[in-house]
């Protein structure tokens, strides 16, 4: 989720062009690496099985992404659930990507539930994660709760929401892995990286005062330097039957954030899925897994380039798409695939805020939207309610680690986390090249350093995790990964 606030450019262009590019150049030397595994003999064959799934709401129903309500007015282009279920032997997993913003620990419980008892897919081997497309439903949260019932007081119905489409998409999902999960076959599996330089973006920056803020501002002259990094690397998998491509995953860290407006949109993983189709074959599926990428997004504050339009996106996701397409040209096999997954929940500390302050932020959810609340002041009302709506003082996440080789695995956890994170997972993975997928099975929101926490700002404003929460989870997942590598 992002803040729309219309901001005027100011006059000089600052420098922050040298240190994304060091961030750049150290990243390229932690991520070459050849992947061909060997770590078991020959195993069983490995077989995957996909479904695709329409989830485009129906028009007029409230879109997600910002401190607003937006409603819909058309489609751009339509919001898919990608199923990949992957097998090998007794080993199997189901990996689903949904176009949307987020989706909530409540629905991919049921789910999980629902398609392990249909599949025998372990729920623990099953994640149901979102691309963040901001032009998607809002179903969910403190403020589709609000705007639901003040709609429905009013009118008696909500005249947006027609239609239950949080119980159409549970419906949904369960069935495209049932479908993925009956309709496997052999293929050959391929892994390796790309490096995508110059359109992701660090959002935050340390200003000339000592301050920190997120996207203050196109030519800003009061930005002294970028506040984190950025993760240039694209995580790739592709699927071959025959030595025909017929799948791939992609994983990038980039706020799907790109195209604004009031119509459904996919963001630019809609442009890598038509490029890919028109480099393979029309029925090829590109699944786009969010790398982790709260505080990274696409605007060069250095330019004065349009920040969101249906132009822009395609930009975004056509440059990806060349890079995509020329590295799985050079994409090495996996030789001997080994699945394997383990997972952990981890109980993540929430902050804390007492029953009048949830009261008093409720009070305020009526000024979300207007000029009579300070931004930032609206986005921490909406937080508080959401943590009040928990009603815990942590919140289970659910972390996984799925081993495809003995030098390739995915890593997949809930949430919005900034990208030295993720970045953490993947350097002190045990593995060559690990994967690492945001906003699997909960939308806990973002999930900042212990140190942004202390800088503030946006992104701490609007986490409902404690400081030291997403510290928490990467210890997790690090340990799941040495777990994976001796198993
Ligand atoms: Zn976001």
């Amino acid at each position: 989720m992002m803040l729309h606030v219309t901001r005027s450019p100011a006059s000089v262009m600052p420098c922050i062009g040298p240190a994304s590019l060091a961030f750049v150049f150290l990243l390229g030397l932690a991520t070459s690496g050849v992947l061909n595994g060997a770590q078991q003999p020959a195993a069983a064959s490995l077989q995957l099985g996909t479904a695709v799934a329409d989830i485009t709401p129906p028009v007029g129903y409230r879109m997600s992404g910002y401190f607003y309500e937006r409603l819909s007015t058309g489609v751009l282009n339509p919001l898919r659930a990608k199923a990949l279920v992957l097998s090998q032997g007794k080993e199997k997993f189901a990996w689903v990507f949904c176009d949307l913003v987020g989706v909530p620990k409540e629905l991919t419980d049921q789910i999980r539930d629902e398609a392990a008892g249909a599949t025998a897919i372990p729920r623990e081997q099953i994640f149901i994660a979102a691309t963040h497309t901001h032009t998607g439903p809002l179903y969910f949260g403190p403020l589709r709760d609000y705007f639901h019932e003040a709609a429905t007081q009013r009118a008696g119905a909500d005249p947006q929401e027609k239609s239950d489409y949080a119980a159409s998409l549970r419906q949904k999902l369960v069935q495209a892995i049932q479908q993925a999960s009956s309709s496997a076959t052999p293929v050959e599996i391929h892994a390796g990286t790309a490096q995508q330089e110059g359109l992701s973006f660090n959002r935050r920056y340390v200003m000339r005062d000592g301050s920190v803020r997120t996207n203050p501002g196109k030519l800003n002259p009061d930005i002294a330097r970028p506040a984190g990094p950025i993760d240039p690397q694209v995580g790739l998998l592709q699927f071959r039957r025959g030595g025909k491509p017929s799948a791939g995953v992609a994983v990038f860290g980039l706020h799907c954030d790109t195209t604004g407006g009031t119509e459904f949109a996919a963001d630019y993983p809609f442009f890598l899925h038509r490029e890919l189709q028109k480099q393979f074959s029309d029925d090829y599926l590109s699944a786009f897994g969010a790398g982790t990428c709260g505080d990274v997004n696409h605007l060069d504050l250095s330019t004065n380039r349009p920040q969101k339009s249906f132009q822009e996106s395609e930009r975004i996701g056509t440059t990806l798409a060349a890079t995509v397409v020329k590295a799985l040209s050079e994409l090495p096999p996996i030789e001997q695939p080994s699945l394997a997954a383990v997972s952990k929940t981890v109980a993540t500390p929430l902050q804390h805020y007492s029953e009048q302050e949830i009261h008093a932020a409720r009070g305020k959810l009526p000024k979300v939207g207007t000029r009579e609340l300070p931004v930032l002041e609206q986005v921490a009302a909406v937080k508080i309610v959401g943590i009040g709506d928990y009603g815990t003082e942590t919140r289970a996440m659910d972390v996984q680690a799925f081993r495809l080789s003995g030098t390739v695995a995915l890593v997949a956890l809930p949430g919005e986390l900034f990208a030295e994170l993720g970045l953490a997972i993947k350097q002190k993975s045990p593995f060559a090249m690990t994967l690492v997928v945001e906003l699997a099975n909960d939308y806990p929101g973002y999930i900042p350093t212990r140190r942004a926490f202390a800088e503030g700002g946006y992104e701490p404003t609007n986490s409902k995790v404690a400081p030291g929460g997403g510290e928490l989870l990467v210890d997790a997942a690090i340990e799941l990964l040495h777990s994976l590598k001796k198993k």
